[in-house]
């Protein structure tokens, strides 16, 4: 798979609560790999896969919010992603950002921060992260991917340990049908820190939406 990077001119962001809510609706698509808004500079730089999304509808979704794209260009083929060592799959580029909460400390030596790791999304195969020079198995993790095959549970918002059953209780059993509501059913003190906890990088919301999309159209 390869990435296409999107380098936009946004107008109207302010202040850096501007910038964070260009990223949270940039969290909802699917296929945006890496993003990096900044009111300083107007300019949005998103790295997406364009096998999932196209730019305009990445443009039409920011347009929707109160800011707008003012301008484009497109960056062809910026990264390459390599297949998986073990099953050939290509992978997703994850932050480095994960590492230090998510692998065990003999393995945390093993990972170069200085370089670009993936993440593995095949459910049947064994490796975790990797990259040119390393493989990170399953069991050099903390916490369980739960799209692997043999995950006791499907942990969706990691930040708040809070699985696929639990949504689905919260659904069923309290009516809840907001990430928010979902989340400070269960914990009284709420995270948001996807980049570090959740072994993806990725935001959970998502995600999330789809399983309480799952539930509450039963
Ligand atoms: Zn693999």
């Amino acid at each position: 798979m390869s990435l296409k990077i999107l380098e936009l001119k946004i107008e109207g962001m302010t202040c850096p609560s501007c910038s964070a809510a260009v990223e949270r609706c940039l969290d909802e698509l699917e296929g945006i790999q890496e993003k990096i808004v900044d009111h300083h500079t107007d300019s949005g730089k998103i790295a997406f896969d364009e096998s999932i999304i196209s730019e305009e509808e990445i443009i039409a979704k920011i347009n929707e919010g109160h800011y707008k794209v003012a301008g484009f260009e497109n960056i062809e083929n910026a990264l390459v992603i390599p297949e998986c060592p073990e099953c050939a799959k290509s992978g997703q580029l994850v932050p480095n950002t994960v590492f230090q909460s998510n692998l065990k400390t003999e393995s945390l030596r093993k990972i170069n921060l200085g370089t670009k790791n993936f993440i593995c999304f095949n459910p049947d195969c064994k490796i975790a992260y990797y990259n040119e020079e390393i493989k990170i198995d399953l069991s050099e993790l903390k916490r369980e991917l739960w799209f692997k095959k043999g995950s006791k549970r499907k942990i969706i918002c990691y930040c708040n340990n809070i699985d696929s059953e639990q949504i689905k209780e919260a659904i069923l059993n309290h009516q809840l049908t907001t990430w928010e509501e979902i989340t400070s059913h269960y914990r009284s003190k709420v995270l948001e820190k996807c980049e570090i906890i959740n072994p993806t990088g990725y935001c959970c919301r998502a995600n999330f939406k789809k399983e309480i999309d799952k539930f509450t159209n039963q």
